[in-house]
């Protein structure tokens, strides 16, 4: 009887200890970044054959209205224009952060594999 009480208060006690040393939660917190790091890294490599996409903006080049003044004066002429950030508002993913998905989305399924992270936002306004 006794062995079988202690038996039980082991298998009581344990997870509450899986449990305590589960709080550290350090090696699950530097694994994920460390594996994004890598990622994008990839991503920009192959980024370089191709000019489809643009990895500045996130974009496909051909409907990228910062690259493209083309582009540009065609999203300006049906009103779809983001003064404060100069780019299409259907593509101001400043305004509009779900638009990045969006394309990313595009990007996703021509290579089948997550874009490039954009970096055009990282100082605002590039100085010419
Ligand atoms: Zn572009
Ligand atoms: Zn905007």
């Amino acid at each position: 009887m006794t062995t079988a009480f202690r038996a039980r208060a082991v298998a009581l006690l344990a997870p509450a200890v899986v449990a305590l040393v589960g709080c550290g939660q350090q090696a699950p917190k530097s694994e994920p970044a460390a594996v994004a790091e890598k990622k994008g890294e990839k991503a920009k490599k192959e980024d370089d054959h191709s000019d489809w996409w643009c990895a500045e903006q996130g974009i496909p080049e051909e409907e990228c209205s910062m690259c493209s003044s083309k582009v540009a004066k065609a999203f300006k002429d049906k009103g779809d224009w983001c003064q404060e950030h100069d780019r299409a508002k259907s593509q101001c993913f400043v305004c509009d952060p779900s638009l990045k998905e969006k394309f990313a989305a595009k990007y996703r399924a021509k290579y089948g594999q997550e874009p490039p992270e954009p970096e055009a936002e990282k100082d605002g306004k590039g100085g010419s």
